[in-house]
């Protein structure tokens, strides 16, 4: 029987019919500009600052450094343009590392060709940054480190409250990019001790189009929109209400539902090990305990990764190979090649992220599919004909 199993949410998530049903309003009544002095406006501006609060509360931030931004990928260029912007006169070194999102890697890029210079940390072979690799490539004129939290092909969780306790130690500005950990993993930005910290709502739940950048009281950061004196006068553009208002529901019930990803990550463990029995020459890549519960991110060699997708799909299964970004290049994923997988495994790897709308029975169903289709390539492959033969030998 041929089911539809959506295990790519790290790509994106459906909206939740409870934070569908809280922005509705704001597409008929309640439509006024929070800005507005009257009030059909202060009809909107509340619930603004309620969605703030609640964000703010939930994250361990005061609702006065909580700032709504368009996308995950606006909060990362905004906090890395604004130091680079605001402290240039202290200096131009930037440190970040290797397997960043490219919202992160084309920001900084573009900051290069501007005369900043980057030092991109390495990292490990399981997908973990060592602190004293960031500790080590501060200089003098170093003004930020930008370090994701959790990694979103591999979904390795990298020491950040480490990383933030040296940027402080050194007076050197830190922002994580929380896209991937926010919802799925604690995260307290008082706990961390960072300056800034990004995430996006349609990777839990809310609508695609938000996301928040969290700065810290006293950071000084310069503003990537300007505009009208909305944000505290700090990102201008009229407020997209709706989504924060679903945002703040969003986050809500995935902080509420933390103690239920141990289900997900038992229904990881299960497809992970159940690939690895069922699959011969095939690896997970990265740590599989500093990990985010769903993400599962599995080499097999003798494929091509976008050929299993194909095949996954005519079956109903959406999976990704690494970043939905990266889909349109051949190239292998940047951040396997960083962690030292060779490029004949990383172009044979896919990434399955699980959330808590998964059953079982989708894992139950991707185990019963993929060794087929995994066997079926391999069997056309003149690589896996000459190097078992090579194994006969
Ligand atoms: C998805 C993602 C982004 C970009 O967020 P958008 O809201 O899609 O712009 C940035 N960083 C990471 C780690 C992501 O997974």
């Amino acid at each position: 029987m041929k089911r539809f199993v959506y295990a790519d949410n790290a790509a994106t998530t459906p909206v939740l019919p409870e934070v569908r049903d809280v922005m509705l309003p704001f597409f008929g009544e309640i439509f006024g500009n929070p800005s507005s002095a009257y009030s059909k406006g202060a009809e909107a501006a509340a619930p603004l600052a309620q969605a703030r609060e609640t964000i703010a509360a939930l994250l361990g931030a005061k609702p006065t450094e909580i700032f709504f931004t368009a996308s995950g990928s606006e909060a990362d260029n905004w906090a890395i343009k604004g130091v680079a912007s605001s402290m240039k006169n202290k200096g131009k070194h930037i440190i970040s590392s290797k397997f960043e999102h490219h919202a992160v890697l084309h920001t900084l890029e573009s900051l290069e060709r501007d005369g900043y210079e980057v030092t991109y940390v390495d990292v490990n072979e399981n997908g973990v940054i060592d602190p004293v690799s960031v500790e080590q490539a501060i200089r003098p004129d170093t003004i930020l480190i930008a370090i994701m939290m959790a990694n979103n092909e591999i979904g390795t969780i990298q020491p950040i409250a480490e990383i933030a306790a040296i940027g402080k130690q050194h007076g050197v500005t830190v922002f994580t990019d929380a896209v991937q950990a926010v919802g799925n993993t604690p995260v307290n930005v008082a706990d961390l001790g960072v300056d800034m910290l990004a995430f996006s709502g349609h990777k839990i739940h809310a609508p695609k189009g938000i996301g928040v950048l969290y700065i810290r009281t006293g950071t000084r950061v310069r503003s990537l929109i300007d505009g009208g004196g909305q944000e505290r006068g700090r990102r201008g553009g009229t407020e997209n209400v709706a989504f924060a208002v679903g945002l703040a529901k969003a986050l809500e019930i995935a902080t509420a539902r933390l103690p239920e990803m141990a289900r997900v990550k038992a229904m990881r463990d299960r497809l992970m090990q159940g690939l690895l029995d069922k699959i011969p020459y095939s690896r997970v890549n990265g740590d599989t305990e500093q990990r985010l519960a769903g993400n599962l991110n599995i080499g097999f060699e003798f494929v091509e990764g976008e050929s299993l997708l194909m095949w996954l799909d005519a079956s109903g299964i959406c999976a990704s190979t690494g970043s939905a970004c990266n889909s349109a290049s051949l190239e292998p994923s940047h951040v396997l090649l960083s962690i030292g997988v060779p490029h004949e495994r990383a172009h044979g790897s896919l990434r399955f992220t699980l959330s808590h709308e998964n059953t079982e029975e989708d894992v139950d169903y991707i185990l019963a599919t993929l060794p087929g289709i995994v066997q079926r390539l391999r069997d056309m492959s003149p690589l896996y004909d000459s190097s078992m033969a090579r194994i006969k030998d």
